[in-house]
């Protein structure tokens, strides 16, 4: 996924993966927490999750936010390039740890058809090094 194709920044995407954290045992994120979170003020949050909202990446409940399936879409596929990434700089013999940062750098910056040819390269990895699942592996099998 390119954030940028998107119309997100960095920051956008950094609500995006709070509110994901926040919401990991099912309970909404509320905007405290999220800007907690962001280390930023409440209202600087509100105005990434008024963005992400009009986007429809985020949903607003009663209480609070939680990523829509397309936001869920949109995550999955920077941790899928993150993973992918990951496995291709291990098998040039980069250390793990030296290989996640520069994952870090650009698994928010490729388009689907690059990665699909990095997977298919890879022979469809469905785990990355570190041994985590790569969103999306399982439907090469
Ligand atoms: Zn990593
Ligand atoms: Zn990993």
């Amino acid at each position: 996924m390119n954030l940028m194709a998107l119309g997100l920044t960095e920051r956008d995407y950094d609500c995006m993966v709070s509110i994901n954290a926040l919401t990991f045992k099912g309970w909404p994120a509320r905007v405290k927490e999220i800007s907690a979170s962001m280390k930023v003020k409440p209202p600087t949050a509100v105005g990434f999750l008024e963005k992400l909202t009009g986007l429809n990446l985020v949903e607003k409940g009663n209480i609070g936010y939680r990523l829509t399936g397309r936001g869920k879409e949109v995550l999955d596929s920077v941790t899928r390039a993150h993973r992918l990434f990951e496995t291709l700089l291990s098998e040039a013999g980069i250390p793990l740890d030296n290989a996640c940062r520069i994952s870090s750098s650009i698994d928010r910056h490729v388009n689907g058809d690059f990665l699909e040819a990095l997977c298919s390269v890879l022979r469809h990895p469905d785990r990355c090094p570190h041994g985590s699942p790569i969103p999306g592996g399982v439907r090469h099998v």
